[in-house]
């Protein structure tokens, strides 16, 4: 037979789904792949429960229910003030994987360039290339993640169509800031091209930073397509609800790849989604109170027992390096290591650089109770303790 394999099939098993596995395995406590301990909302689980009963259950619309359209729209409002056409301008899709898989195929032609910024996020390269595009990397690095404004200048061409970017971004925790957004503004409009924002972290965001949508900035409104997913805003990352924003010119495109992805998205959940949305501010604000509190307990336990770790502005991952406990291999090294003999998982940071050469650095996910982070750090303490 001839092989199977094509782009896609010619790579691993994501990183994520590794990890995952070995902890099941070894019944390490899992702080490697990002999803929280909890179960959500409960309001909102039981507005999911009551719309699966009272609500239609065969295809939604292919855009999205109305309701949730209209709060995705009001949502945009009332964080950043954008002015968004719900019928136009929102798409709902099968969680924020599914709208960067319509963005990427739907905007990218092949021979197309695309800009990203590494460390990227596992499903990125991937869908680029299955897309036909020619992938510019630019990379940030730690320890201070620091844009490489030339490099990034320097990936532009006159064929570049789209800059994939993600704030907060995920592993670095890196919040981009106005001053740097300016600058990816500019290149945008210089080079005519489009930008795909990845800000499923928008509203986990720590130290009174606030989260700015690049599409906010001047000249960005018509060029960004801006991706947000309740995964991460309500704490529910099995339920695969994302949504995305853009003007209509580029929803268009994005839309058609979408009809032949999933087309829909399950009911009640958008449901639940749109009630989810429409909550007070406290509960956005409760969420990266809550969100920081975590983080704050797992880097203070880290570095009690020696690590030392980068600072995160955002996200649910905080990056340690293992040097700094003595360890001499390399991160995927540690990674198993601290798994098989301290039952903890962590990521290892050179996954998410196409060199794989970034090697010093863990990404741990602090999403979980109290007690689980306890637990954990009692464990790595145990196992890493100094003298
Ligand atoms: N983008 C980033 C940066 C992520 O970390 C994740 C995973 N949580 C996703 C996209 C995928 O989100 P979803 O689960 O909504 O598909
Ligand atoms: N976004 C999550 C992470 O970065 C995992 C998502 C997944 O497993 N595909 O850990």
């Amino acid at each position: 037979m001839k092989p199977a394999k094509a782009v896609l099939g010619g790579y691993g098993t994501t990183v994520f789904e590794v990890m995952s596995a070995l902890a099941r395995e070894h019944r390490a406590i899992n702080l490697g792949q990002g999803f929280p301990d909890g179960n959500g909302p409960d309001d909102v689980r039981r507005r999911a429960a009551e719309a699966l009963e009272d609500s239609p259950n065969q295809y939604p619309p292919m855009m999205g229910v109305p309701e949730l359209r209209q709060a995705v729209a009001a949502h945009n409002r009332r964080f950043y003030g954008l002015d968004i056409d719900w019928q136009r301008e929102v798409m709902v899709t099968s969680g924020a994987t599914e709208a960067l898989a319509a963005c990427l195929l739907g905007l990218i032609e092949p021979g197309d360039e695309v800009v990203m910024i590494e460390p990227l996020y596992d499903s990125y390269l991937p869908i680029v290339r299955r897309g036909g595009g020619i992938p510019k990397l630019v990379r940030v690095e730690p320890p201070d993640w620091r844009l490489p404004r030339a490099a990034l200048e320097a990936a532009f061409s006159p064929r570049t169509k789209l800059l994939l970017m993600n704030s907060p971004m995920n592993p670095s925790a890196k919040v981009f800031d106005r001053d740097e957004l300016e600058f990816i503004a500019d290149l945008v409009e210089r080079y005519d091209a489009y930008a795909v924002c990845d800000e499923v972290y928008e509203h986990l965001v720590f130290d009174g930073r606030k989260h700015v949508p690049l599409m906010t900035l001047p000249g960005m409104r018509g060029r960004c397509a801006r991706i947000g997913s309740a995964g991460k805003t309500f704490s529910l990352t099995g339920w695969k609800v994302g949504y995305v924003t853009a003007a209509p010119e580029v929803l268009q495109p994005i839309a058609k790849a979408h009809q032949f992805l999933t087309f829909t998205t399950p009911p009640n959940l958008q449901h639940a989604v749109a009630y989810g949305l429409a909550k007070d501010d406290s509960y956005f604000t409760g969420l990266a109170t809550a969100m920081q509190a975590s983080r704050d307990r797992l880097r203070n336990g880290l570095e009690r027992i020696g690590f030392k770790t980068l600072d995160c502005a955002g996200t649910y991952f905080i990056t340690a390096d293992i040097r700094s406990v003595g360890f001499n291999g390399n991160d995927v090294d540690f990674c198993h290591h601290m798994t098989v003999e301290a039952g903890v998982t962590a990521v290892p940071v050179s996954a998410f650089y196409q060199a794989a050469d970034v090697t010093q650095f863990v990404r741990f996910a602090f999403c979980k109770d109290d007690a689980v982070l306890d637990d954990a750090i009692a464990r790595l303490a145990r196992h890493f303790a100094r003298g």
